[in-house]
C-alpha cells in the first residue's frame, strides 16, 4: 500500500490538503494520508470534499471521528482495517512525563513490532543522530518496544530529516526514522513510501551495507562475556544446565519488561533503564506507620544476568546512576516517612536470570542486630549445608577502593548486602565472593532478614503465609505509591 503523511499547522490546513489532493492524482492514489500538526477541531470539521481522498487520519487534533476522517490525540495504538498498526504520541514532553507509567504500559503489551509511529517529540537516541535536537528519553522505551518500521516525527517544523534505515535485533525489524518539516517552511513537508503490513523487510547484503548501527541498541553494546564455560571444569550435566539457564528469553522471563505477563498493578515506578515494583509474595509485613510490606524489587529493563556485563565505565554508567538513585529514594521514604532502615540484597551470579535487587525496609530498632543474623545464618550455611559454597562476608563503605574493584570486574560473582541505618549516613556493604559452579543458596537474603525480623515463615515468597491476593497486591501497590511520589525519581527532573 502507498501512503502519504504531510504536516501542517492550523492556519494552513485549508491549502494543504488542497495540495495533498493534487499530490494524491499525481503520485497516488494513496491508501492512508496522515496529516501530522495541532489542528483545532473546528478547522477540522471544516474539511470539506474529502471524498476524492482515502480516510484521513489527523494527530494532534480532537475532536469526533467520521468515515473521512479518524484523530488521533494524545497516546495510543491502532489497527485500521487492512491490517495496518499505527501508534502515535501527540504529547508534549511534559505530558509525556505525566503520562509516563500508562504510556509505557500501553506499548508493552505489544505483540509484535508496529508499522508506524508517530510522534511529536523526537527520542534522545534519535537525538544523538543528528546535532539540532536533544529529544526525550521518554520515547526511548517506547519506541524500543513498537520497533515501528516507520518512526515519523513532527517535532521540528524547520527541518526535514531522515535516517538511514537500522535494524532491531530482537525482531529483525528494519526502522527509519523520519522528521517532516512544516508546510509553511522551505523544507520538505510530505513523505510518500509504499509499506506492506504483513510482511517484514529482507535484508540483503548490499541492504546491510546501507544499514546504520541501531541508536537504540547502540548505548548498551557490551563486550561479549567469555565463553569459558567448555573450560569451567564444571561437570558436563552442569555445563548444560549452565548453557539452558542461559537461553531463558525475554518473553519467558518474569522480571522483563517486554514480556506481557508481567503484572502492571504490581509495578512502582518506571525509569529509563529499570522499574521498580512491589515483590510477590513480601518477606516484610506493615510495621508501625507503614501500613504496606514495602519489600520492593529494582530490576533494569534489559535481560540481563548480571549487574555489570561488562558495561563501559561500569560505575559511571546511567544504568547504575539511575539503579542507585532509585534505591535511595526508597531508602529516604523508608527513614524520612517511617522511620525505618533499609536492607538491599542481591545476587551477581553468571548463572541468574535476570538481576535485581531485593529492598526491605527494616525497623530502626533491629537494625543493629544484621551481623548477628548474618553471622548465625552463615553458620548454618557454611555448616550444615555441604552442598552449599562457604561463604565469607567482607565489610566495605561503597567508595572502598576493594569494594569497587570487584564490583567493577564484570567476572565476580557475589552476594551483597546494603546496609542503611538511615538516609543520612553511609551505608554498610558485606558482601561475599564465590566461583560460578558454586551451589548458592538463593534465599539466603530471605533466610538472614526473616531471621532479623522473627518471622520464620516467610523465608519462601511462595509460602501460605506470603501469599497475597491481585487484590491485596494492587492496594499494596497505591499505598506504597502515596508517600513515594514526593521521592520518586520518576516523577522529578
Ligand atoms: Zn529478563
Amino acid at each position: 500500500m502507498k501512503l502519504l503523511v504531510a504536516h501542517g499547522s492550523d492556519s494552513n490546513l485549508l491549502t494543504l490538503v488542497e495540495k495533498v489532493k493534487k499530490l494524491n492524482i499525481k503520485a497516488g492514489p494513496f491508501s492512508h494520508i496522515l496529516l501530522l500538526g495541532d489542528f483545532e477541531e473546528e478547522t477540522v470539521n471544516n474539511l470539506k470534499k474529502l471524498e476524492d481522498l482515502p480516510t484521513v487520519y489527523t494527530f494532534g487534533s480532537s475532536g469526533e471521528n467520521n468515515t473521512d476522517i479518524i484523530r488521533f490525540n494524545g497516546f495510543g495504538v491502532y489497527e485500521c482495517q487492512d491490517k495496518l498498526t499505527i501508534g502515535y504520541s501527540t504529547q508534549t514532553t511534559k505530558e509525556l512525563h505525566e503520562s509516563r507509567k500508562t504510556l509505557t504500559n500501553q506499548f508493552r503489551k505489544l505483540e509484535k513490532p508496529i508499522d508506524i509511529f508517530i510522534s511529536r517529540e523526537w527520542s534522545s537516541d534519535i537525538a544523538s543522530l543528528n546535532d539540532t535536537f536533544s529529544g526525550t528519553n521518554l520515547l526511548n522505551n517506547v519506541v524500543k518496544m513498537a520497533q515501528p518500521k516507520y518512526h515519523i516525527a513532527y517535532g521540528d517544523n524547520n527541518h526535514y530529516f531522515e535516517s538511514k534505515p537500522f535494524m532491531f535485533e530482537e525482531s529483525l525489524q528494519v526502522s527509519r526514522f523520519i522528521n517532516i518539516a512544516d508546510f509553511d517552511s522551505s523544507n520538505k513537508w510530505a513523505y510518500a513510501f509504499n509499506l506492506d503490513p504483513s510482511v517484514t523487510e529482507e535484508v540483503d547484503e548490499s541492504k546491510k551495507k546501507d544499514m546504520i548501527e541501531n541508536p537504540y541498541e547502540r548505548k548498551q553494546k557490551k563486550r561479549q562475556l567469555p565463553e569459558d564455560t567448555e573450560n569451567s571444569g564444571l561437570k558436563p550435566e552442569d555445563q548444560l544446565k549452565l548453557k539452558k539457564a542461559r537461553k531463558v528469553l525475554p518473553n519467558t522471563c518474569h522480571f522483563c519488561f517486554t514480556n506481557s505477563s508481567l503484572q502492571d498493578h504490581m509495578i512502582i515506578s518506571i525509569g529509563n533503564l529499570s522499574y521498580m515494583t512491589i515483590a510477590k509474595g513480601p518477606l516484610t509485613v506493615p510495621k508501625g506507620d507503614m501500613k504496606f510490606s514495602g519489600h520492593c524489587l529494582l530490576i533494569p529493563i534489559e535481560h540481563i544476568a548480571k549487574y555489570n556485563i561488562g558495561q563501559e565505565n561500569f560505575s559511571e554508567s546511567e544504568l547504575v546512576q539511575e539503579m542507585t538513585a532509585y534505591e535511595k529514594s526508597i531508602v529516604k521514604m523508608n527513614y524520612r516517612k517511617f522511620d525505618m532502615s533499609t536492607i538491599v540484597f542481591e545476587i551477581n551470579s553468571e548463572r541468574s536470570i535476570h538481576f535485581h535487587k531485593q529492598l526491605l525496609p527494616i525497623p530502626k530498632y533491629l537494625i543493629m542486630k544484621f551481623q548477628a543474623a548474618l553471622d548465625r545464618q552463615l553458620h548454618y550455611n557454611n555448616e550444615k549445608f555441604y552442598n552449599n559454597a562457604k561463604l565469607n562476608f567482607e565489610k566495605y563503605s561503597p567508595d572502598d577502593v576493594e569494594y569497587l574493584k570487584i564490583r567493577n570486574d564484570p567476572k565476580s560473582n557475589y552476594l551483597q548486602f546494603t546496609v542503611y541505618e538511615t538516609s543520612e549516613v553511609v551505608p554498610q556493604i558485606y558482601i561475599a565472593m564465590f566461583q560460578q559452579d558454586m551451589r548458592i543458596d538463593l534465599q539466603f537474603g530471605r533466610r538472614v532478614v526473616a531471621f532479623m525480623l522473627k518471622l520464620p515463615k516467610r523465608i519462601k515468597w511462595d509460602s501460605p503465609a506470603c501469599l497475597q491476593t491481585k487484590e491485596q497486591e494492587t492496594k499494596e501497590t497505591e499505598n506504597l505509591q502515596k508517600p513515594y511520589k514526593e521521592f520518586d525519581i520518576a516523577s522529578q527532573d
